[in-house]
Formats: structure tokens, C-alpha cells, sequence
């Protein structure tokens, strides 16, 4: 099928059909055009998400491991391919994710209770946390939005990273409200909201849900030891949220407690975090 020009964008018209070219990374036909406007030719694959991709081949099956609790280099011995194409596809991977669940965010039907809290972890160093704020309907346990936050070092090690590192923005509240600032959009003014009894909360619900409720739990011991996001003794009113943390927590190499694999980039924790809640929200809890 003839598209408008995508270097002059004439349309159709003065396009015309100029053969075809098997392409090599998956032995597919594709039909190329000529725009008799500027003289350039396209093909069909030109407008196609992985446009240029020599290993287009290699995408579900990264996917699939990289949800999967796979680390990297893993995956590059599996996949018989480098451990750089294994991050550049990573790269990609995240930033179609990234489209794709900001569609699925906004074509749901509109949410009535969502659970959130903070979940914390590190880029190189431990002395650098960060801190990944979610929201998950309470009913379905999709994943409605997130935001991660650089913060700094708490207890012992806060000393030490500053002097190590210096100063480091505490980016909490500020990335907190830009997460409720979207979810006011899609979420009902009168939602139910819970989550635990963090005295920063309170303000950032009033502040975006005036006329929602917000119901507290108190923070309890986990029932796995070494992991904290299952509580143990009974019904936990934030069990949707904490059971998607426990699962991010299995599921991502780096998000793991007591593991090799380290985020090296919050840029790129973001991809993982991108490519996983397209994975939970469309396979894992469909
Ligand atoms: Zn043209």
C-alpha cells in the first residue's frame, strides 16, 4: 500500500511503486516506492518501529529473558550475540515499551482504587538509591504508573556517600507529584488510594485526589526472609502492590535482593522498568 512521501511528505499521488527487495534479517518481501516530488525512494520498512534493525529476530526472545530474572550476559550466551547488542536491544525494547504502555495507560477505563508505595534501590553504588514509586489497580494488579527518583543515602551510609559523591538531590517528592499529576488525569477524583503509613503521602493525595480516600496500612515484617514485600500474619490491604514488588523484585536480574547484577544507569533501570510493565500489564496478568 502507496504512503505519503516521508522526506517531503507529497502525497500519494506522486508516489509511485518501484519493486520490491527481499530485506535479510527476516526474508520478508518488502515493497519499495519512488516520489516522483523529490526524487527519493522508500520502502514499507521505512515506517516500521524497527526500521534498520539487523536482529529484528532476536526481540520477543530477549524480552521474554530479560522478564524472566536473565541477566544480560545471559542472555547474549543464549542468543549466541554480544553483550552490547544485548544492551543496545535492551535500549530499543524500553523505548517501544515505553509507548506502548503510555497508550495502554490511557485507553483503560477509568480507576476507581489504586494501591502505591516506594521501592528502593541502587544505581552502581549503594551510596546512590533511588527510589521507584508505582501505582497499581487494587482489583486487577495492572500497573497504572510509576517514576523513578534519585534520593540519598539513609543511616550509616550517608556519611560516607557524601563525602564520597557529594551532594545528591533528593528527587522523591517532586517525581511523587508528577506521578499523581498524570494519574488525576485517568484516575477518578473519588478513588480509593491506599498505601502505607508514610507521613510524606497524605499531602501529595490532598494536594491531587481532594475528594478521594486515602486508607493507611502500618508496615509489617516480610514472610520470606531476605524479602521484604510479602508481609507475613494475614490479609495485607496493599497485597496487589506488594505482591507486584515481589514480583518485579523475581522477575528483574537487578532489582533482585543480595545479587551480581547492578543498575549501572537510572536511564536505563527506566528501559527494564519500561519493558517489564508492558510484560506484567499484557502477559503476566492477563
Ligand atoms: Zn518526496
Amino acid at each position: 500500500m502507496k504512503r505519503d512521501c516521508p522526506y517531503c511528505s507529497s502525497s500519494k499521488e506522486k508516489v509511485s511503486n518501484h519493486g520490491h527487495f527481499v530485506r535479510a534479517s527476516d526474508q520478508r518481501i518488502m515493497a519499495r516506492y519512488y516520489c516522483t516530488h523529490c526524487c527519493k525512494s522508500f520502502s514499507q520498512a521505512t515506517f516500521q518501529k524497527c526500521y534498520r534493525q539487523k536482529k529484528r529476530k532476536l526481540h520477543p526472545r530477549i524480552r521474554e529473558l530479560i522478564n524472566s530474572s536473565v541477566s544480560q550476559r545471559r542472555i547474549a550466551r543464549i542468543l549466541k550475540v554480544s553483550r552490547t547488542t544485548v544492551a543496545r536491544k535492551i535500549k530499543l525494547l524500553g523505548l517501544h515499551s515505553d509507548v506502548k504502555n503510555f497508550k495502554y495507560f490511557h485507553s483503560r477505563s477509568v480507576v476507581t482504587h489504586f494501591q502505591f508505595d516506594d521501592l528502593e534501590t541502587f544505581e552502581h553504588t549503594k551510596c546512590k538509591p533511588l527510589s521507584i514509586t508505582m501505582a497499581v489497580e487494587t482489583e486487577t494488579r495492572k500497573i497504572i504508573g510509576y517514576e523513578i527518583s534519585r534520593m540519598p543515602a539513609k543511616g550509616k551510609l550517608a556519611k560516607i556517600a557524601r563525602k564520597k559523591y557529594g551532594y545528591r538531590e533528593d528527587e522523591r517528592k517532586k517525581r511523587r507529584n508528577l506521578l499523581f499529576k498524570d494519574l488525576s488525569q485517568r484516575v477518578s477524583p473519588v478513588a480509593e488510594i491506599y498505601s502505607d503509613e508514610n507521613p510524606h503521602y497524605p499531602p501529595t493525595i490532598r494536594k491531587w485526589f481532594p475528594q478521594g480516600t486515602h486508607k493507611t496500612t502500618k508496615g509489617r515484617r516480610g514472610c520470606v526472609v531476605g524479602q521484604g514485600e510479602l508481609k507475613a500474619g494475614g490479609y495485607d490491604p496493599i497485597f496487589s502492590l506488594n505482591h507486584t514488588y515481589a514480583s518485579i523484585r523475581d522477575n528483574i536480574k537487578q532489582l533482585s535482593r543480595r545479587t551480581w547484577c547492578t543498575t549501572k544507569k537510572a536511564e536505563r533501570l527506566r528501559d527494564l522498568i519500561n519493558i517489564y510493565i508492558d510484560y506484567h500489564n499484557n502477559v503476566l496478568t492477563a
